[in-house]
């Protein structure tokens, strides 16, 4: 089959279109590309919230430094070496480490950990922490972390200013990153692939006020940053925080009404655009879709699957948006549903670490 080359016009049209008979014809594409490309396998990554703390206040987020409303933590070293245990246990050989931004945990303290993770353990490591600066950066590889995720969010500016505050309006405290003070995620991304990271990146659909051509740009920042990863997921409304009233007025615009088949759209776009990246089948989509969002986005174009393996504690205190899927999991079920959704998915669960074969081929390993 030959897959034609997309220009922007078609992703637009693609990204517009409504007969689902047509639309097959796109899911067949993505599932082709992907079976091409990146094979049968999908691989498992162990999640661990590690902190809820966050001294941004992005307006979308309910981890927001301004809402009041959840019990902060922060997960200490032995309970993250217990984590380990259980990815182990679970045969997973790649962990996420994940939480808020600027006051989440000593610098010294994560450097230990992760160190231990990579050298002592074997495991690769990616790190999802928000802004840091050049030197934070440079840090966190020396350690051994191998990925960095930072989604952009949207690629239009205006949207993405709107949406984050500036760090001014942040809490004190986040002074750590004082050598910027824009959000510039587009330079920070260059700026990890400099530095030999694989290189994560995504944004949220159905953002209230974007567009089908805002999606379109996002896309084609995808290819230009040539992502390792890429990490798409339905923009949900959290009530604590400012955006959910303008989701209110923007609900049934086109791309808000849309989110759910314009996230599948998104993720066979991208499978289509960047056959060898990893692209995960997100917890979003297995929110806003609870029976079928997690197979689906494996049917579509996505061979990643992220089980979350944070203890279940305090699993309800990472509230990003409202009942979150496998909020009330443990570790032990979140791994069972990600293998149970591979098996529907008619896939095998991936041996090994997974590393973007997009990353390999441009290291000239593939
Ligand atoms: N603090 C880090 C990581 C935690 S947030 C950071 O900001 O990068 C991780 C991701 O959760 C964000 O990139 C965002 O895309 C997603 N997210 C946050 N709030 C969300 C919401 N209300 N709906 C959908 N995704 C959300
Ligand atoms: Fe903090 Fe990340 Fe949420 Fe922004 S998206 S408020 S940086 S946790």
């Amino acid at each position: 089959m030959k897959i034609p080359e997309l220009t922007p016009r078609m992703m637009r049209d693609w990204l517009l279109e409504e007969d689902s008979a047509r639309l097959e014809q796109l899911w067949y594409m993505a599932n082709f590309v992907r079976e091409r490309k990146v094979g049968q396998d999908v691989f498992l990554r162990g999640l661990i919230e590690f902190s809820n703390r966050c001294a941004r206040n992005c307006t979308y987020c309910g981890l927001r430094a301004a809402n009041g409303d959840i019990a902060r933590y922060s997960l200490s070293e032995r309970d993250m070496i217990g984590c380990v245990g259980v990815a182990l246990e679970l045969g997973i050989g790649t962990l996420v480490m994940q939480s808020g931004e600027g006051v989440a945990l000593e610098t010294e303290q994560l450097l230990r950990f992760f160190r231990f993770v990579r050298h002592e353990k074997k495991m690769a490591l990616t790190l999802s922490v928000g802004e840091l600066s050049d030197v934070e950066f440079l840090a966190f590889r020396e350690a051994g972390v191998n990925r960095y995720l930072l989604r952009f969010e949207t690629s239009n500016k205006a949207l993405y200013n709107h949406i984050h505050p500036a760090k001014k309006n942040c809490v004190e405290g986040n002074q750590k990153n004082g050598n910027h003070t824009d959000s510039d995620r587009i330079r920070m991304l260059r700026k990890l692939r400099e530095l030999n990271f694989e290189v994560g990146s995504g944004v949220m659909v159905g953002i209230p006020g974007q567009t089908v051509d805002d999606l379109v740009n996002d896309l084609l920042l995808f290819r230009e940053l040539d992502l390792d990863m890429v990490g798409i997921g339905p923009y949900m409304p959290h009530p604590e925080t400012p955006l959910a009233l303008e989701f209110e007025d923007h609900k049934s615009s086109y791309v808000c009404s849309n989110r759910e088949l314009l996230t599948y759209k998104m993720i066979a776009l991208t499978r289509i655009i960047l056959p060898d990246a990893n692209i995960p089948s997100t917890t979003a989509l297995a929110t806003l879709n609870r029976e079928h969002g997690r197979v689906l986005g494996l049917q579509r174009g996505a061979n990643i699957l992220m089980p979350n393996i944070t203890p279940q504690e305090y699993r309800s205190e990472y509230s990003i948006y409202p009942e979150k899927a496998g909020t009330s999991m443990g570790p032990d079920d979140s791994y069972a549903a990600a293998v149970s959704a591979i098996a529907q998915a008619g896939r095998t669960v991936g041996a090994g670490k997974g590393d973007s074969l997009r990353y390999l081929a441009r290291k000239g390993n593939h």
